[in-house]
């Protein structure tokens, strides 16, 4: 990895420069551009749960870097250099305006709100999220909210789900746990509370 395209995928991530050691970024790319709202809103979600002083999620976060800075990756510069980076990409809509209960074939439990590819061994530090499987999910319970409201379930959920595949990544653990953040397949009961969340930790 050497070098300087830490983001899969690239080429418009290819100008960030990655530095040796030295803190982490964590940078959040999206495949529908997401209102400055929306932006704060999932970060504030990510570190209020990073933050958070009940031992059990504290435990469960312990392996995060609680330094670490957030970017988003639509405002990342030619030329801006990171440490180390995490690179998460948020698939489908995360606005969530309409969400739709997913029915044909897939089951919702077999749907990933998240993943991780391991390859030889290595959790990669390339983070994936589907918001629409966490819309579908949610569908039901969202309808019943407020526009305010459901936006900010929805960023609880996302950030939920970062927060999973981050532990994967920093532990470099492929394992679950029965419940919490590390729980491998999370409900809508699990993304509505302030503890929850799944997915396969290799492949998709
Ligand atoms: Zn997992």
């Amino acid at each position: 990895m050497a070098g300087q395209c830490v983001l899969a995928g690239c080429p418009a991530q290819a100008q960030l420069a990655v530095v040796p050691s030295g803190h982490l970024s964590v940078v959040v790319f999206a495949d529908r551009p997401m209102k400055p709202e929306q932006w704060s809103g999932l970060f504030a979600a990510i570190q209020a749960r990073m933050a958070t002083d009940d031992d059990r999620s504290a435990a469960e976060t312990r392996a995060l870097d609680a330094n670490a800075e957030l970017l988003r990756g639509d405002q990342i510069r030619p030329g801006m250099t990171v440490s180390r980076a995490i690179t998460v990409y948020l698939h489908g809509d995360c606005a969530s305006t309409q969400p739709e209960p997913m029915g044909g074939m897939r089951r919702i439990d077999s749907i990933p709100l998240g993943w991780v590819r391991q390859i030889d061994g290595r959790i990669e530090p390339f983070l994936h999220v589907d918001c629409s499987a966490i819309g579908a999910v949610l569908a039901n319970p969202l309808r019943r909210l407020g526009v305010a409201r459901r936006k900010e379930v929805m960023n609880g959920a996302m950030a939920q789900v970062i927060l999973h595949e981050w532990i994967h990544i920093a532990t470099q653990s492929p394992g679950h746990a029965k419940s919490g953040i590390e729980k491998a397949v999370y409900s809508a009961d699990d993304l509505l509370g302030t503890r929850t969340f799944s997915h396969p930790a290799s492949g998709r």
